[in-house]
């Protein structure tokens, strides 16, 4: 029997990988639902090319679209931002790949948890924000969280050599982004252009530009944390520019295992699907004796504040990842529209935690959505007084 599995966000960098790694092991895997944001016409020829009976779009208006475009096709077009919901929790569906941009997805992760779906998570908003609860809510529902990122995939594999009561290290690996050689001058003063070229992941913009200010790191940092229920002074960060360790995890005799492959998203995504076999897919193989040489380096943490403050909130805990999250997503769509410059955005998320009192019992999803709303709404704020025109197209 074929696995059947709902993609949240198809159109995206992951949701584009995933169908194709997916179609490569047809027909072992099966996709029989869809979402996406707005992009109809993106959309459109991808439910004509996989035929799910169903597929959702969150802007209403983008459903409409799709529906008219697509007409009587077969499949069931649902539209707003709960029919994410209703997609990740459908009976025949056994695998949620949840690959949503920033904290919308977290109401579908837990539907899809509680409705014990193995959740492949590829973004990482959901576990930052609620990690406490969304790992809780799986364990009571029998639900399994298997990571996408391809830093928690490494680290998920390598822990396959030993228990977790072994793990005295996980050390995640970073690029170290465009900024990696630049000073903290030339980096507040970046350009989105500069931003935008990451030197060894093609992504997204948002996770982009959050790799540029290693808050990608960061908030990989308060994942880990929740993926593996770790303490966080047991997680390091190990600047490495080939992004060929994808991340290692050393055990209590001093052994440390690693996982290797190419800067390719499709391994991690393919891993969570068929794990825990292993089966031939679309990967490119590596090649070490053409690398010649892998490099490492301790990251610049005055440099790049955005990954101390995620430290720092991930030992708080509580509802500080929740506006360390929040302000970062507010700020870079503020960057990327050219209203504020690079360094602004990591002073935005700084000011917003010292201006939060932190709630450190277990955050109801209201809870968690109103203190997320409050932040955006704080950054935002902050920003429009700050920055009153637009400094760069
Ligand atoms: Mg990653």
């Amino acid at each position: 029997m074929a696995k059947k599995i709902a993609i949240l966000g198809s159109t995206g960098s992951i949701g584009r990988n995933a169908l194709e790694v997916i179609s490569a092991l047809e027909p072992a895997f099966e996709v029989v639902a869809m979402s996406a944001h707005h992009r109809v016409d993106l959309f459109c020829e991808q439910i004509e090319a996989v035929r799910p009976p169903v597929a959702a779009m969150t802007d209403p208006q983008a459903a409409q679209a799709c529906r008219k475009r697509l007409g009587n096709c077969g499949c069931e077009i649902l539209a707003g931002p709960d029919s994410l919901v209703e997609i990740a929790s459908l009976d025949e569906v056994d695998i949620v790949v949840c690959a949503v941009v920033g904290a919308a997805g977290l109401p579908a992760a837990l539907a899809a948890a509680q409705a014990g779906k193995t959740l492949a998570i590829a973004n990482k908003e959901p576990l930052v924000i609620a990690g406490e609860l969304l790992t809780r809510t799986a364990r009571q529902h029998g639900a399994t969280i298997l990571p996408v990122d391809s830093e928690h995939s490494a680290v998920f594999q390598s822990m396959q050599s030993g228990c977790s009561a072994e793990v005295d290290k996980v050390i995640l690996t970073a690029s170290g982004g465009p900024f990696r050689n630049k000073t903290a001058e030339q980096m507040r003063r970046a350009t989105i252009r500069e931003a935008l070229k990451h030197p060894t992941w093609t992504m997204g913009p948002k996770i982009t530009v959050d790799s540029a200010s290693m808050m990608n790191k960061a908030l990989e940092v308060i994942e880990a944390v929740w993926l593996f229920g770790l303490p966080v002074d047991k997680i390091d960060v190990l600047i490495h520019p080939e992004s060929v360790v994808h991340s290692m995890v050393e055990f209590v005799d001093g052994s440390v295992i690693a996982q290797l492959g190419t800067p390719d998203m499709k391994l991690p995504i393919q891993y969570a699907l068929t794990y825990p076999k292993r089966v031939r897919g679309v990967c490119d193989r590596l090649r070490l004796d053409r690398l010649g040489k892998l490099t490492f380096e301790p990251p610049d943490l005055g440099k790049f504040r955005a990954l101390t403050l995620g430290f720092e909130a991930a030992r708080s805990g509580g509802s500080a990842p929740v506006v360390f999250n929040a302000a970062n997503e507010v700020a870079v769509e503020a960057f990327l529209a050219g209203r504020i410059p690079f360094g602004a955005i990591v002073d935005s998320i700084e000011q917003c935690l010292e201006a939060h009192t932190n709630q450190s019992h277990l955050l109801s999803l209201e809870e968690l959505m109103a203190t997320d709303a409050w932040a955006r709404q704080y950054t935002a704020q902050h920003l429009s007084a700050s920055f009153k025109t637009v400094i760069q197209k």
